[in-house]
């Protein structure tokens, strides 16, 4: 099938222009082996590609491109199937933006284009095509560093902090992985996550027990994350557990039981974020709204989580305005490879500006999805590039520092 793909990307400092020449006069032989045609835009500092051809050779020939030393910076704006090619003459034409004036640069790009009616009616290759010439997506299209410009490092005296478990006989434990905001190096809020006795993950934990307990376990749990937090000493840190909607609707006094544990624990309510993931939260939403106006009377905060997995998005907004979000890692991750994750993160933060909400995004692991949302507008982050959840533990940050 035919398919077309769109990346836009950032020249290096040190490629002459003479060398871009050689490079599609040497990618053209290569794209003619394989029927890929197109064009190739630069406007000086970036360029703009439109790739066309079977979908395999795009696809492979898209991954060279992207390892290619001279440019960096490379986000896949668009991959979409086409009746026929927009610039099917042989190869990939070089057109040089600088060229031509402004009022006619978009017609003589137009020029070059085999199509019959793609360039005539809306078509989302050519809207992508004109933003470019245009120069109207500067506002999101952000400079970010090399990936070698950070280390991650750990302090020198930082260690993993552990501490007795409370009750031996629990059938439970917590391991913490910290929420941080890495340009003011400051642990924003701990996140405990349920494990077995062993250590083994939250999914496995609460998939293997008998369902008929589930809710009453997970609530109940609850009490030994508040009290490791106390063995942990957290002191006034924010402490973020996680929460079936069920478990807060189906267990009798679920709010009166949490905040026991939390006064035990020698925390306070508003110390405490109680985080619900958007899927779970969409299937059971009149039930679940009545259990959270109970739960912010008492002073918890409440979170969404794995938010943009679910099905309602940004509609969930509507029902609930949650005081913090955190967006899901499969938005997340590579998400300064992306156009369309970059386009999503744009409008919940948006969105979450708009309505004074939190946001954090999760599973972060590259310096460059970092550094992305960062130039995006988000400061806090949860993830293994940080520091990776500890059984009974607090792990130590790795802070970012600037070669
Ligand atoms: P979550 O609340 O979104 O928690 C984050 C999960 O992502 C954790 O997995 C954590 O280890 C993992 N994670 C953190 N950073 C990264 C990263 O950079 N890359 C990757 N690949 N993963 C990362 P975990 O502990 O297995 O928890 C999975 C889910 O289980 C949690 O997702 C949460 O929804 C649920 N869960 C955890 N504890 C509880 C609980 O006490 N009650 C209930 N109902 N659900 C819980
Ligand atoms: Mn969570
Ligand atoms: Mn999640």
């Amino acid at each position: 099938m035919l398919s077309t793909l769109i990346y836009r990307s950032h020249i290096c400092d040190d490629v002459p222009l003479k060398e871009i020449e050689e490079m599609v006069a040497s990618a053209n032989k290569k794209n003619e082996l394989f029927d890929v045609t197109g064009i190739l835009l630069f406007n000086g500092t970036h360029f703009f590609q439109l790739l066309e051809g079977p979908e395999k050779a795009v696809s492979n020939i898209y991954d060279r491109i992207y390892e290619d030393s001279r440019h960096h910076n490379i986000v896949e704006l668009m991959r979409d199937y086409a009746p026929e090619r927009r610039f099917g003459n042989l190869g990939m034409e070089l057109f040089d933006l600088r060229e031509h004036d402004r009022d006619s640069v978009l017609r003589a790009v137009l020029s070059k284009g085999t199509s019959t009616y793609q360039l005539t009616y809306d078509d989302r290759a050519l809207g992508f095509l004109r933003t470019f010439v245009e120069a109207t997506e500067k506002e999101t299209y952000y400079e970010i560093p090399l990936p070698g410009h950070w280390v991650f490092a750990r302090d020198d005296d930082a260690a993993v902090k552990t501490a007795e478990v409370p009750d031996e006989s629990a059938d439970c434990r917590f391991a913490f992985q910290p929420v941080v905001d890495p340009f003011a190096r400051e642990i924003v809020a701990l996140e405990a996550l349920i494990r077995s006795p062993e250590g083994g993950l939250s999914e496995h934990y609460l998939a293997n027990l008998p369902p008929e307990r589930l809710y009453e376990v997970d609530l109940s749990s609850k009490a030994q994350a508040f009290a490791m937090a106390k063995r942990l000493d957290i002191g006034e840190q924010t402490l973020t557990v996680n929460l079936l909607p069920m478990s807060l609707v189906m267990v009798p006094n679920a709010v009166e039981r949490l905040l026991q544990g939390i006064q035990d624990g020698g925390l306070v309510p508003e110390q405490i974020i109680v985080e619900f993931t958007e899927k779970q939260v969409i299937s059971r939403l009149d039930e679940f709204g009545a259990a959270i106006r109970q739960m912010k009377a008492a002073g918890i905060s409440l979170g969404i989580d794995d938010f943009g997995a679910g099905f309602a998005g940004l509609q969930l907004l509507t029902r609930f305005q949650p005081d913090r979000i955190k967006i899901n890692r499969s938005i997340i991750s590579d998400v300064h490879r992306s156009g369309p994750r970059q386009a999503i993160v744009h409008a919940i933060i948006r969105c979450c500006t708009s309505l004074e909400i939190g946001l954090t995004a999760s599973g972060v692991e590259k310096p460059e999805e970092w550094m992305w949302l960062e130039a995006a507008g988000i400061s806090t982050f949860q993830g293994f590039l940080f520091a990776e959840p500890v059984l009974n533990g607090i792990p130590p940050v790795a802070w970012p520092d600037n070669k």
